[in-house]
């Protein structure tokens, strides 16, 4: 078997499988020289542990002064995680993460990056979206933007957004991986995407990480506020890891690209995030009818209605919500010029602690 055919059964083992196509192949032979290949081979996933140097120098067969170049190599090209006193101790990015985070971390132009893009975009193309998203479980959820719930709404504290930011000792700023890949691959689908200002937020030591090794930046709590002050106001979701305890991150996430909202609008896949646990309530006096809240929906979940319906029939003066499609976002009630919307808490979404919980329970759930 060659050394690359098992770098890709190595990928296989991950919760979120790899495609055996050519799009996957040529990726793998894009971003790995054979060093780096017979390194990985040592190295378990993200998911699944860590090795030290020396026991990948043991695996790998290299000889020692080989093998500080190519681990630099792949931190360099984001295909390790480093972890531990000294960088002592290294895991492979499962593939899932790699092609949809970490490759598109910087806002390189470059020929690889764009190719890298190309291909990513194949695979989605040719199914691999259905494989990513295949379980009840989400890995990602949404949370609600605070100030935008009933009075009488008390959130958990891996519902408020401002609350993990702010209570991490380290916080780094990057862009949006979804939208530097949209970017260079530009598939007809996400052509509507006017967003600029999406990004993603990682704390403690994925932000040193991410500084040092993937174009991240690391911004203050001050600064922090001002960002998800500017991605409310122009329309991005708030999502994070689907997990209660050390959460790793929070994505400003456009809807247009975002794989997420990718997924559920291509697809109909309510599973591929989850809901926040909230939902609008709309109060028919106050509202004008501007129709604003229909359209900063950013799932449709809010319509338009026709003049011939009373308004006894639906939720306010000229829209009617599809529950099933809104995901709790609060862009609705951000965006109503009457404050006629609010958000009520409609049921407590199932949750894991940790990553390791929620990646269990994601491939404990799985459809096929
Ligand atoms: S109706 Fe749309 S904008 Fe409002 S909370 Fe639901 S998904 Fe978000
Ligand atoms: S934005 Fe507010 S006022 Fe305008 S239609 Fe929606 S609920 Fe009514």
């Amino acid at each position: 078997m060659t050394l690359f055919r098992r770098l890709y059964l190595h990928y296989a083992a991950a919760p979120v499988r790899v495609p055996d196509l050519a799009p996957t192949h040529r990726i793998l032979a894009l971003l790995y020289s054979p060093e780096e290949a017979a390194l990985a081979l040592g190295m378990p996933l993200v998911t699944r542990g860590r090795a030290s140097i020396a026991e990948l120098e043991h695996a790998s067969g290299l000889a020692p002064e080989r093998v500080a170049p190519a681990l630099s190599s792949m931190m360099a090209k984001g295909l390790v995680l480093a972890s531990g006193r000294d960088d002592q101790y290294r895991s492979l990015w499962d593939f899932f993460f790699l092609m949809t985070d970490v490759s598109f971390a910087r806002l390189e132009n470059s020929q690889p990056q764009r190719e890298l893009a190309q291909l990513r975009e194949q695979l989605w193309q040719a199914g691999w979206s259905h494989d990513l998203f295949a379980s009840d479980y989400p890995f990602a959820r949404v949370l609600p933007y605070e100030g935008t719930l009933e009075q009488s709404a008390a959130l958990f504290e891996h519902e408020r957004a401002a609350g993990i930011v702010n209570t991490a000792e380290a916080i780094a700023f990057m862009s949006s991986a979804c939208h530097v890949a949209a970017s260079h691959a530009a598939p007809a689908s996400l052509q509507s995407c006017s967003h600029t200002t999406g990004g993603y937020f990682c704390f403690n030591a994925s932000a040193h990480y991410f500084v040092a090794h993937r174009g991240a930046r690391y911004v203050d709590r001050a600064e922090a506020g001002s960002i998800l002050e500017a991605a409310k106001a122009s329309g991005l979701v708030l999502t994070a890891m689907n997990q209660s305890e050390r959460i790793p991150n929070v994505c400003l996430c456009c809807p247009v690209c975002c794989i997420h909202f990718r997924e559920r609008r291509e697809s109909g896949n309510s599973a591929a995030i989850a809901q926040s646990g909230f939902q609008p309530d709309f109060a028919s006096a106050d509202c004008e009818g501007c129709g604003s809240c229909a359209d900063v929906c950013p799932t449709s979940a809010l319509v338009r209605l026709p003049p011939s319906q009373g308004a006894e029939q639906r939720p306010s003066a000229s829209v009617g919500l599809l529950r099933d499609a809104c995901v709790g976002c609060g862009l609705c009630a951000v965006a109503c010029p009457e404050g006629a919307v609010t958000l009520h808490r409609v049921e407590s979404v199932p949750i894991e602690k940790t990553t390791q919980d929620a990646w269990r329970a994601f491939e404990a759930q799985r459809r096929w």
